[in-house]
């Protein structure tokens, strides 16, 4: 496309140095030098327009969270990040576009000295697509098919945030920004992810919901769990957006893009876990216990399990 190695050098200019990369941007290909012993973990999200963020997104943000998501993936296998590629289908070649995209695409990964590497850039309807490379200890990997009958569920983080934005969001009501940026800049979790790794004994990031994604890792184990909502941790911003008990409910339980950890481990761990947290600077909360059978069921305080409520976004029209 017309521009594309003006794009292609705008980008180059602003990616993080790594002494591992032997050949980054410009060849056909890039070279890159894993460390001796240590395993590859590769992870691979799109986010396209209109169907992963709302069209009026900030570049800046489209830029964080492209690369967020992946990112995420990486802490969710208690993944240490190394390079990443880029995949652009862009309606115009647009440099100031470019520029805001970079802004924040680089923002996160100076944060976590991640090398953009290489990738392609076509015409086409606004989607973003991220390659990121990890690199674990053999045999450390966090897993979804670690969880054992007993163990318990946690959560980082407050969830609900993101989804609480984008339902404000969709319903035209007034946006509380601290949870805007929740859903614009996911914090990955990788120091997190980090510590727990030798410690859970099963994670996943929450990008579907939580009670979908912990139904992935309890397929993975299997294995069921109980989720007792009444422990799960509500940030401010969303008990102010979200009065109303069950549409708070739905949100924590059901919305997607917090990309917080969801994960297992053993009850003896507990110290440890909550040690991690404060290591990792993100707060832990224990929010149920796996047990048998195959079902994800959330209970509320007596106990008497909770459906969510099909349609409970018109609570933020007002
Ligand atoms: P080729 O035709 O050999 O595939 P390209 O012209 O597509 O080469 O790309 C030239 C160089 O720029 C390659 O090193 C490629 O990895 C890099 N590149 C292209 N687009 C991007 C992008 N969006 N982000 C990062 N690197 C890119
Ligand atoms: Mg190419």
């Amino acid at each position: 496309m017309a521009g594309e190695f003006d794009l292609i050098e705008r980008i180059r200019a602003r990616t993080v140095a790594r002494g591992d990369v032997v050949l980054g941007i410009g060849d056909d290909a890039a070279l890159l030098q894993p460390p001796a012993g240590q395993q590859l973990v590769i992870a691979m999200d799109t986010l396209n327009a209109g169907v992963h963020f709302p069209d009026d997104t900030a570049p800046a943000d489209i830029g964080w969270k492209a690369l967020a998501v992946n990112l995420s993936d990486l802490a969710a296998m208690g993944a240490a990040p190394a390079w990443c590629t880029l995949s652009l289908s862009l309606p115009a070649s647009d440099p100031v576009w470019i520029d805001g995209f970079l802004d924040g695409f680089d923002a996160l990964a100076r944060l976590h000295d991640v090398a953009l590497v290489g990738g392609d850039t076509t015409r086409g309807p606004l989607s973003v697509c991220v390659t990121a490379f990890g690199l674990v200890a053999p045999g450390m990997a966090l897993r979804r098919d670690g969880a054992r009958i007993g163990d318990d569920v946690w959560v980082s983080g407050t969830p609900g945030d993101a989804a609480a934005a984008l339902a404000q969001w969709s319903a035209g009501a007034p946006r509380d920004p601290a949870l805007r940026s929740r859903l614009d800049r996911p914090t990955p979790r990788l120091a997190l992810g980090l510590q727990l790794a030798g410690l859970a004994s099963a994670a996943i990031d929450i990008s579907d919901g939580l009670l979908a994604d912990l139904a992935h890792l309890c397929r993975g184990s299997g294995v069921g769990a109980t989720i007792e909502l009444e422990a799960l941790p509500v940030s401010d911003a969303l008990r102010a957006a979200a009065p109303d008990r069950d549409t708070r409910r739905a949100l924590q339980a059901t919305g997607g893009d917090d990309y917080e950890l969801c994960f297992t481990a053993s009850p003896d761990r507990r110290g440890a876990i909550l040690e991690a947290g404060v290591g990792a600077g993100v707060d832990v909360t224990r929010i149920g216990r796996i047990g048998a059978g195959a079902e994800v069921i959330a209970v509320g305080a007596d106990g008497a399990p909770w459906t969510p409520p099909r349609a409970g976004w018109d609570h933020f029209s007002g």
